[in-house]
């Protein structure tokens, strides 16, 4: 147990946790080494290996102690607060490093670093927890894209190597550590970044995607969902329209497509960019494919939702296993996102089921011709063509007559000969009246 600090600050609303030690051990004349050093305790280096995805219970103890915090507003301040929302960290045990494999295995899981709106760390000075949310992309506030990437060193912001606080402390400067030891630094004024204002969908799909992060419900298809349902529906969307907008010919059906093709030539692999998993560093990029997949998700109705779909399912490459094998193989298929693509596939599918539901026959399915490998029709159906006899003696089987009426369901047709009468096997004229 640790000792309450002489100099305890607020936390601010959205205020992320690593933001708020650093002005505290500014305000108490300490480095963030040594603030560190007290929070880590015996435990050592472990204890804050995940401060900001969850910490561990040692470290929430020493630190609600230590600023004269809650537990819960320690939790609140790190992205375990998006657990259940944004985020699927079950199964996490801070405590065992191996348990983040399990969450890191579902994607989207934020990694080092955060992104930054210039504008308003220089307003406030503060850091905000949302900012590393990859499905966070738009500052509503100045309604621009976030920036993921410092043009000084080329690396995320915050992107420390060993320590989940800077050596630069409050400072609004960049501060990665340049070289291999932590002397050097980037001196990038991050407040004086420029910015790109953000689409009015963009904007549009991140109040929507706020609304859900904060456990509000959203309308999907016409339906209000729970949010948790929602952000796997569009991130799952998001992942498939990425894999479609990359590939070659150039059929997208979005302009950013063009963009995404020099971030997937900048991934190295030959298995190629894993989208499920990363999906693209630049926020305006990622923002742009997640408001195509808001288009869809926000359709009133399954048929508009496929309708709206179809543009993009004529990307899918002509594969052995068809093209549902193809989505299917490239995101997870949640109940929403099969919905939609087995409606948008309805124009393409069986020849069977379009005769029976499109084609308006008045022939019943089951009288339809069918075509069977000759092992099984020798076994099965083999015995079927022994002619029957007829009503006219004829020992050949009879055909159908062609253009004649179907008879009513249920009712079988009446055997006919449609032998000509002049034929050999016409039937015998009928025997004349004898006389008595
Ligand atoms: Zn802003
Ligand atoms: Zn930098």
């Amino acid at each position: 147990m640790s000792t309450p600090l002489p100099v305890t600050l607020d936390l601010c609303a959205g205020q992320a946790l690593d933001c708020y030690l650093e002005h505290l051990a500014e305000a108490n004349g300490m480095t963030t080494a040594q603030l560190l050093t007290v929070v880590r305790g015996e435990r050592g280096h472990s204890t804050t290996r995940f401060l900001m995805l969850h910490p561990t219970r040692t470290a929430t103890t020493r630190l609600a102690c230590m600023a004269r915090l809650g537990a819960k507003d320690v939790t609140a301040a790190t992205l375990a607060a998006y657990d259940g929302t944004a985020l699927d960290l079950a199964g996490l045990d801070p405590d065992d490093l191996y348990t983040y494999r399990g969450v890191a295995a579902r994607g989207w899981v934020p990694g080092h670093g955060t992104q930054i709106c210039p504008p308003c760390l220089a307003a406030t000075g503060i850091w905000q927890l949302a900012w590393r949310l990859l499905t966070v992309t738009v500052c509503l506030t100045h309604a621009t894209y976030l920036i993921a990437v410092c043009p000084g060193c080329r690396r995320p912001f915050r992107d420390q190597r060993h320590s989940p606080l800077r050596q630069a402390g409050t400072s609004t400067q960049c501060g990665n550590p340049l070289g291999r030891g932590p002397t050097r630094q980037c001196l990038r004024e991050l407040t004086a970044l420029p910015t790109v204002r953000a689409d009015p969908r963009c904007v549009a799909g991140q109040q929507r995607r706020n609304r859900a992060i904060t456990g509000a419900t959203v309308c999907v298809l016409g339906t209000d969902v729970p949010a948790v349902g929602y952000l796997q529906d569009l991130r799952h969307l998001t992942t498939l329209l990425l894999h479609l907008a990359n590939q070659p010919g150039g059929l997208a059906p979005v302009p950013w497509a063009n963009e995404l093709a020099a971030e997937a030539a900048a991934r190295t692999g030959q298995r190629g960019p894993r989208w499920g998993m990363r999906p693209p560093t630049d926020p305006a990029l990622r923002s742009r494919a997640l408001s195509s997949a808001d288009d869809i998700l926000t359709c009133g109705t399954v048929d508009d939702a496929a309708a709206a779909f179809l543009p993009w399912l004529q990307t899918v490459p002509r594969t052995a296993t068809g093209s549902l094998g193809w989505l299917a193989n490239r995101t997870v298929m949640t109940p929403t996102l099969t919905r939609i693509i087995i409606a948008a596939h309805a124009p393409h599918r069986t020849l069977a089921h379009r005769l029976d539901t499109h084609l308006g026959l008045d022939t019943p399915m089951c009288r339809l011709p069918q075509v069977l490998p000759n092992i099984l029709y020798r076994a099965t159906c083999a015995d079927c063509s022994t002619p029957t006899p007829t009503p006219c003696g004829c020992s050949r089987p009879c055909a159908w007559p062609a253009r004649t009426p179907n008879p009513p369901p249920g009712v079988r047709r009446p055997p006919r000969c449609a032998c000509p009468p002049s034929s050999a096997c016409a039937p015998p004229a009928p025997a004349a009246p004898q006389c008595r």
